[in-house]
C-alpha cells in the first residue's frame, strides 16, 4: 500500500522538508507507482533555492507530493537520465526522452515522457505519464477477449509494422480502425490518415480525403504523406498492389501504418499480400498484427434463457473449445437460445456483436512466408502459438451470453 497523502498546493508550509534520499532508485520507483495508481498525468521536479519541490497534475490540477533538501538535485535527475539512456553529462541543454516504467501490478509497461530544461537552480523535469485511459475504453469497446486485448495493447506499442484489420464487407473494419487510432494521444505522434471518405472527425489527427478522379489516389497520397514525417499512417483500404508496397515500405522504414483488407481470416491476409506480388521478405519483417473479425447479430439481453443444446452441437462446441479450455469449463458448458420478445422485435436479437481472430506475426511465421505457405497451414502454426480462432472466439463469446451455439457454428 501507498503511504503517501497529496497536500493542497497552499499547504506547502505543512509539507515536511524531507532530508536526503538515500535510496534514489526506490525512491523514484515508488513515485512513478503513487503517480500511476491515483491517475496523476503529470509529474514536475522543481528544483528552489533550498528544496526540490515534486507536484502531481492530477485531473488538471497540481497537488504537492514531496519536498526534498535541494542536494538531491543531482542524484534524481541522474537516475532519471540513466533510466532513459541519455547524456548525463548534459545539463545545460533541454532534453526530451521517453522512461519505460514497468508497473508489476498490472504487469504494463508504461511510458513516461520526460522534458528537461535548465534553470537558476539546476534541472527541471517534467514527465507525463502516457496511460491512456480513454484508450483502454476505447479498446475495450472492440469486444475483443482478455487475451486478444493484451495481444492488441501490446502490438499497438510498435514504433514501426503494418497492422491490418481483415473482414469481409460490412464487417466494420473502418470503425475497429478508428478504435484503435484513437487509442493514441495525436499530441505525442504526428498521425495522419488516407481515407475513402472522412468518416469520423479525430481531433489533432490530419485526415486526408483521396481523390482519384484528379489523380490523387491511396498510392500518390502515401508518397506525399511520406514526406511529412509522420509517426503513424492509417491508410484506409489496401486494395492494389501499389499501395501495399507502399505500405510495407513506410512500415519497414520506422512507420506504424494501420489499414483494411477485404479477405476471410487473418492468415488468408498474409496469402493475399504475397498473391499481390508483394516481396514475401518484406511482408515478413513488416508485418505486426493482423485483426479478422466478424460482425454478427447479438442476442437480445431482455429475451434470452439457457438452452440445452443438442448433442451434436455440444459434440462440436466441445472438440472446437478443448484446446482452449480446461476440463472442468469443458464439462459444464452453458449456452442461451432466445424467446422472442417486443424489445427485439420478435427476432430473438437486438445489436451487434464483434468476433475476431488476432494473429500477431512472429518468428516462428517467417520461414513459412517465404515459402509462401498456405494460410491453413499458417493458421495451424498460429493456433499451435496461442491463436483464439475465430470460431473458438465466437463460442467463447455464446458462453458469455451474447450469442447462440448455433450461430457460432454456422461460421464452420
Ligand atoms: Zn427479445
Amino acid at each position: 500500500m501507498s503511504d503517501f497523502t497529496l497536500k493542497e498546493i497552499n499547504k506547502i508550509d505543512q509539507l515536511e522538508t524531507k532530508e536526503d534520499i538515500w535510496d534514489v532508485v526506490s525512491y523514484i520507483n515508488e513515485t512513478f507507482r503513487n503517480a500511476v495508481e491515483i491517475w496523476i498525468s503529470d509529474i514536475h521536479i522543481e528544483p528552489t533555492e533550498h528544496f526540490i519541490l515534486v507536484r502531481f497534475r492530477k485531473d488538471g490540477d497540481f497537488f504537492l507530493y514531496d519536498k526534498i533538501w535541494a542536494r538531491n538535485t543531482s542524484a534524481i535527475v541522474t537516475r532519471l537520465k540513466v533510466l532513459s539512456k541519455v547524456k548525463i553529462d548534459e545539463n545545460k541543454k533541454p532534453q526530451d526522452w521517453k522512461i519505460v516504467y514497468v508497473y508489476e501490478k498490472e504487469k504494463k509497461n508504461i511510458d513516461i515522457r520526460v522534458s528537461t530544461l535548465p534553470t537558476k537552480y539546476g534541472e527541471k523535469v517534467v514527465m507525463r505519464i502516457l496511460k491512456q485511459d480513454a484508450s483502454l475504453t476505447n479498446l475495450e469497446a472492440l469486444w475483443l477477449i482478455e487475451v486478444n486485448l493484451e495481444k492488441v495493447r501490446e502490438a499497438l506499442k510498435s514504433k514501426y509494422g503494418i497492422i491490418l484489420i481483415s473482414g469481409p464487407t460490412w464487417s466494420w473494419k473502418s470503425t475497429t480502425l478508428f478504435w484503435i487510432l484513437k487509442s493514441f494521444n495525436p499530441l505525442e505522434y504526428n498521425i495522419s490518415t488516407l481515407e475513402d471518405p472522412v468518416e469520423y472527425d479525430i481531433e489533432f489527427v490530419n485526415q486526408s480525403q483521396v481523390k482519384p478522379e484528379i489523380g490523387y489516389t491511396f498510392a500518390t497520397w502515401l508518397r506525399t504523406l511520406l514526406r511529412q514525417d509522420p509517426d503513424i499512417i492509417m491508410v484506409w483500404e489496401i486494395r492494389d498492389k501499389e499501395t501495399a508496397v507502399l505500405a510495407v515500405e513506410a512500415a519497414l522504414t520506422w512507420h506504424l501504418v494501420l489499414s483494411t483488407i477485404h479477405t476471410n481470416s487473418a492468415t488468408s491476409t498474409i496469402q493475399r499480400l504475397v498473391n499481390m506480388w508483394v516481396e514475401t521478405f518484406l511482408i515478413a519483417s513488416a508485418m505486426k498484427m493482423v485483426i479478422s473479425q466478424r460482425l454478427w447479430k447479438r442476442i437480445c439481453s431482455n429475451c434470452k434463457e439457457i438452452y440445452t443444446p443438442k448433442e451434436v452441437e455440444l459434440k462440436k462446441a466441445k472438440k472446437i473449445l478443448e484446446p482452449i479450455l480446461d476440463k472442468d469449463s469443458l464439462e459444464n458448458l452453458v449456452f442461451y437460445h432466445w424467446k422472442w420478445c417486443e424489445v427485439c422485435s420478435w427476432t430473438g436479437y437486438k445489436w451487434r456483436l464483434w468476433v475476431h481472430e488476432v494473429l500477431i506475426v512472429e518468428d516462428y511465421l517467417e520461414p513459412m512466408i517465404l515459402e509462401k505457405a498456405s494460410a491453413n497451414e499458417m493458421q495451424d502454426e498460429a493456433v499451435k502459438h496461442g491463436m483464439v480462432t475465430i470460431v473458438q472466439d465466437w463460442l467463447l463469446k455464446a458462453l458469455i451470453w451474447e450469442t447462440t451455439i448455433e450461430e457460432a457454428l454456422k461460421l464452420i
